[in-house]
């Protein structure tokens, strides 16, 4: 292993912080924690530590940790857009949990409104504003994962979680309490600061039939099962849509569907899905993304750009 590799994986966390830690968290620090089992696809090594977090005030109470410590953090939500290299992360990854998983809806005048914590999932949040008549929620549905996580990448289909926004708050280490902050949408990405995590959000939808909104919901989630592979380890769509185009539709051109390295495969059911058909490494994913962009640019000059976030330590499994 080279020097360069070796300083990779080196935990960035002593014996103090680690005491530190788990004096905050008790067991809700895990250490040198695998996190393959905490993304979609079921891929990652291990994180320096993993803390589960319950509470704003603990939230708070870990931002001043790793603000006084200089200790690099990285939220992880559903974790169903994210390639977490084989390496792991260096530092501490932070899960919301506890009372960030509420959600509240309720209907004023012809407006439904969403209150709901980073951690709910979308799984939830849809069911339960298409309930009450969300008008449009179907666009959101299907999208596994969580609030906070949708909010960081814009997530959506024909309309996006950002054009329901209402309100945001945030927490981070220079400002530990939760506090409003004006976000701006784009196409999966968002002006959401990078050292800031969603606490809580605060969505808007006009006021339609419960029933026809359900109705219209079911149908969307029908034809995702029809056109996706969502019984598989994936991470969902891998590249971003470049304008005017479909990613998928080039990637299909190239012949790329069921090409394999290692246990990843491009999805023969939808070519911007890869998945984990057993035993993927991060770095087969990665070796597969590259192939897969770099065949679509030789046939159509196109620079595909990656829709899902690589993060952590890429080295040899
Ligand atoms: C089968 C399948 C289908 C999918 N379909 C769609 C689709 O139709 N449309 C679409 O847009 N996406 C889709 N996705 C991708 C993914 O589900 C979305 O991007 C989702 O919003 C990610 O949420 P998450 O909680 O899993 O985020 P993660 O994967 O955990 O994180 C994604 C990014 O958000 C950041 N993040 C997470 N939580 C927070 C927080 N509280 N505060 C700040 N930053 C945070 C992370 O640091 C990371 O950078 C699909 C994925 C799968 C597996």
């Amino acid at each position: 292993m080279s020097v360069t590799t070796a300083q990779a994986l080196r935990s960035l966390l002593g014996g103090d912080d680690r005491h530190a830690l788990a004096a905050i968290f008790g067991t809700r620090a895990h250490f040198d924690e695998p996190l393959a089992p905490y993304t979609s696809w079921k891929i990652g090594g291990p994180a320096d530590a993993l803390v589960a977090v319950e509470s704003e005030d603990e939230l708070a109470a870990l931002m001043r940790f790793c603000f006084k410590r200089r200790m690099p953090w990285f939220a992880i939500g559903g974790g169903s857009n994210v390639l977490i290299g084989d390496g792991g992360l260096r530092g501490i990854v932070i899960r919301l949990g506890g009372a960030f998983a509420g959600i509240e809806v309720r209907t004023e005048g012809e407006r439904v409104i969403v209150e709901a914590g980073a951690s709910a999932g979308m799984a939830a949040v849809t069911a339960k504003a298409a309930s009450a008549g969300a008008a449009s929620i179907g666009s959101l549905a299907g999208i596994p994962g969580t609030v906070g996580g949708s909010l960081r990448m814009n997530a959506g289909t024909d309309r996006e979680i950002g054009d329901f926004v209402q309100d945001v708050w945030v927490q981070s280490p220079s400002k530990p309490v939760a506090h409003p902050v004006t976000v701006q949408y784009f196409y999966r990405h968002s002006t959401l600061a990078r050292d800031a995590i969603v606490s809580r959000v605060t969505l808007a939808f006009a006021k339609n039939d419960p029933s026809a909104v359900r109705e219209e919901m079911r149908g969307r989630l029908v034809r995702r099962k029809d056109t996706q592979p969502i019984a598989l380890p994936n991470a969902g769509s891998c590249f971003r849509n470049p304008d005017g185009d479909k990613a998928a539709r080039l990637i299909e051109a190239t012949g790329a569907k069921g090409w394999r390295e290692g246990g990843a495969e491009v999805s023969p059911l939808h070519a911007n899905f890869i998945n984990n058909v057993g035993g993927a490494s991060a770095k087969d994913v990665a070796t597969l993304l590259a192939r897969v962009r770099s065949a679509v640019h030789e046939r159509f000059g196109v620079e595909l750009q990656l829709e899902v976030h690589l993060i952590g330590v890429f080295v040899d499994a």
